[in-house]
This record gives C-alpha cells, sequence and structure tokens, in this order.
C-alpha cells in the first residue's frame, strides 16, 4: 500500500492481518459455547507462552497498569515491606501503585542505562522481612533487561514474592515462570502479545494464590479483586458460562489467534527471532555511531531499542521527519532525559525487512536533518550480522 506508515514504537505495534481480522468479526455472546471455547483455550495458551503449567491464568479488561494493580490490590496489605527494582519510568509506576495500597516500599534504583547487581538485591533481602518484590523484565522507558531468573531465585532464598513486570517481554523474551519461580507474570495484549490495545494479561504461581487466600483483610479494589475473576476464570476454563463483568469478546478472539500464530511459530524460534533481529538492529545502529541508552549490549533488550539523538538532532523534528519517511517512533519517557533519545519497537510479528524499512527512513532522516554520514551503513551492518547468525533462517 502506497504510504503505508509502519508502527514501530513499544506498544501499540503492527498486528498480525488474522488478529487484526478476529477483531471485526460479529460480536457473539459471551457466554456463547463458541466464545467460551476461545476463552478457555486463550487461558491454556496463555499458560505455554509464559511457561506455566501450574499457574493461574487471569484475562481481564484493562491495560498493563491494571495487571500491575491487580498483582499489588490481590498479594499487598497495609503494612507489607515491598522492595522495588527499578531500571526506568515503569519501575517508579510500580512504588506508586504499591504506596496507594499502603505499602512500606524500599526501592533499588538502576543508574540510567544499568541494572541493580543482584549483590544490592540480597543485601537488601537480607536486611528485612519483604512480602514480595517487583522487578520490570524490560523498561520501555529506557530498553533495559533484566535477568529474572536470578531476581526470582533470591526472592524465594528469601521466602519474598517476586511480580514480575512483563508488558514489554512476555512472548517476546526468554521466560519460564514456573521454573523460575516467578510467583506473577502480568502483561498487556498490546506488546509482544500481538493484540490491539485493551486487556490486562497475568498469571499468578500456586503460592500467590495461597498468598491471597491468607489475606487478613478485603482487597480493597473492587474491580482488580481476584474473588471476582478467579470464578470466572475457572468457568471458561471448565468450558462453563459464567459473568461478573462483560469480557471484551473481540478482544479475546483476538487474543486466541494471536496465542495461536505464536504457539504455531514456537516460543523457542520466537525468541530466537527477536534476539536475532535485535542483535542485528543494534549492530546496524552502531554502524552509524549513534550511542544505546543500555550500558552494554548484554542489557539491551529484545523487544525495543532506546537510542540517544546524535549532537545537534531536534527530537520533534526527527519524529516527524521519520513519519514524512513512513516509519512512527517513539520519543524517550524518562522524565530526566526525555528530550534526548528515541526509542524504536521491534516486537510481536517484527520482520528482517520491517527493521530495514526503519533503518532506511533513519539514515534518510539523519542525513536530511544535516547530519553528515555515508548512506547504506547501517543496513550493510544489519544484513551482515544478521547473516552471521545461523539460525536465523532469512
Ligand atoms: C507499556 C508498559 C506498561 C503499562 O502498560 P499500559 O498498557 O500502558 O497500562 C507497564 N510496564 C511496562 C514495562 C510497559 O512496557
Amino acid at each position: 500500500m502506497k504510504g503505508r506508515k509502519l508502527l514501530m514504537i513499544p506498544g501499540p505495534i503492527e498486528f498480525e492481518p488474522d488478529v487484526l481480522h478476529a477483531m471485526s468479526i460479529p460480536t457473539d455472546s459471551h457466554v456463547s459455547p463458541d466464545f467460551i471455547e476461545i476463552f478457555g483455550n486463550s487461558l491454556e495458551l496463555m499458560r505455554t507462552v509464559w511457561k506455566s503449567p501450574k499457574g493461574q491464568p487471569f484475562i481481564v479488561a484493562g491495560t498493563g497498569t491494571l495487571s500491575m494493580d491487580m498483582a499489588v490490590a490481590n498479594l499487598i496489605e497495609q503494612g507489607d515491606n515491598v522492595l522495588v527494582i527499578s531500571t526506568g519510568y515503569f519501575g517508579k509506576r510500580f512504588k506508586d501503585i504499591l504506596e496507594r495500597y499502603g505499602a512500606n516500599t524500599t526501592i533499588l534504583e538502576a543508574p540510567i542505562g544499568e541494572t541493580v547487581s543482584l549483590e544490592a538485591i540480597e543485601e537488601e533481602l537480607n536486611s528485612k522481612q519483604y512480602k514480595a518484590l517487583t522487578m520490570t523484565h524490560v523498561d520501555t522507558s529506557t530498553g533495559i533487561l533484566v535477568e529474572p531468573k536470578f531476581i526470582a531465585a533470591l526472592a524465594k532464598k528469601y521466602n519474598t514474592l517476586s511480580i514480575l513486570d512483563g508488558v514489554c517481554s512476555v512472548a517476546g523474551e526468554e521466560i519460564k515462570q514456573d521454573e523460575w519461580g516467578l510467583d506473577v507474570v502480568l502483561t498487556a495484549s498490546q506488546k509482544a502479545i500481538g493484540v490491539p490495545p485493551g486487556l490486562a494479561l497475568l498469571i499468578a504461581s500456586e503460592k500467590a494464590i495461597e498468598v491471597w487466600q491468607n489475606r487478613k483483610t478485603l482487597v480493597s479494589n473492587y474491580y482488580a479483586d481476584w474473588n471476582n475473576w478467579l470464578p470466572i476464570m475457572k468457568a471458561y476454563e471448565e468450558r462453563r458460562p459464567s459473568y461478573f463483568g462483560t469480557p471484551p469478546v473481540n478482544l479475546i478472539v483476538a487474543l486466541e489467534t494471536s496465542l495461536k500464530i505464536i504457539s504455531k511459530e514456537g516460543m523457542v524460534k520466537r525468541i530466537n527471532r527477536h534476539q536475532s533481529l535485535a542483535k542485528a538492529f543494534r549492530a546496524g545502529i552502531a554502524a552509524l555511531h549513534l550511542e544505546i541508552l543500555p550500558k552494554s549490549n548484554k542489557i539491551a533488550a529484545n523487544t525495543l531499542t532506546a537510542i540517544y539523538y546524535p549532537k545537534g538532532i531536534d527530537g520533534a523534528k526527527f519524529s516527524a521527519k521519520m513519519i514524512e519517511n513512513n516509519i512512527i517512533i517513539a520519543g524517550g519517557l524518562l522524565p530526566e532525559i526525555k528530550a534526548t533519545y528515541f526509542r524504536i519497537g521491534h516486537m510481536g510479528s517484527v520482520s528482517s525487512n520491517d527493521l530495514i524499512s526503519v533503518l532506511g527512513a533513519l539514515e534518510r532522516t539523519l542525513l536530511e536533518l544535516g547530519h553528515s554520514m555515508e548512506a547504506g551503513k547501517s543496513i550493510q551492518a544489519f544484513q551482515n550480522e544478521l547473516l552471521k547468525i545461523n539460525e536465523y533462517n532469512l
């Protein structure tokens, strides 16, 4: 399609045509046998994507922030100690939510472009009894990737619940919820899961459900209370009709479609694709001598890349020119350095051809704005890197 623009922000993303088609079919009753099957199957497919055969999935109308809110509202009571491990904007959002529910929070904040060391986390967990810790798998404001496996193991050692904000990682980065011992892994539909915005998705471990069941006080958020939603999830999974709040029927039909596409690709292949494309993309960016926000490639996310503007480039002009060149990108999000960088999402349906388009537009945009460089450099580096990654089938 002429003039078609690619949406390359870190959510919402470019959706598969079959997913968009699923959104447009006539809305069925939320208690029809066909829809009950779709809802039940979606819950089951979530377990395979999260790698959590024992977990309890929830599908609720809302955004990723509702998933965060739901985890906190159900697991935390007034006065509980909670450790927040922050690698950017979304780490701090967890602190705000936790404090709203009366938690005593301690925040370990990574310097910009870095992660919090395991030593610092262990030292803090050892200093007092924490009921839970929160971490952001990929902080979308910085493009920083943390390793939940090791943090979850520490949490387990100190009898602390681990809550993972996987909004920018589930179905794009490696996650093994049960094996790693994560108690909550939460996300939203519009990111790597590949469904238009509107669904809050999470899986709670058996331990998380037990902690919730043993609460001393009522959950103070009526809509988010698992007392209202758990029977609904169980009913749909047992293929029985039930009702608490009307489910977003079309979005759930689209979710099932996307989860089937994800399962068909297979998680190993899907994660490899994200890793290969991200690595090649970073090689392209490096070839232009542009600096990425993460201090090393080891902690750079595979679902998005945050890049500093080169000297003399104005962010607003840059974004506008990128749109003229048919690529929609996101600006900075971290308040301290918001105007100094931009973000490119590369998750879900993303392909090598999409990223070649991005790099082509990026080069033209920089040249048009008077930045001196040689055209084609980033695309060459991208291609060479991708060809080197032999598992990746071009
Ligand atoms: C997008 C995002 C959120 C918030 O999700 P919304 O759907 O916008 O509420 C939370 N955490 C992370 C890591 C995100 O990327």
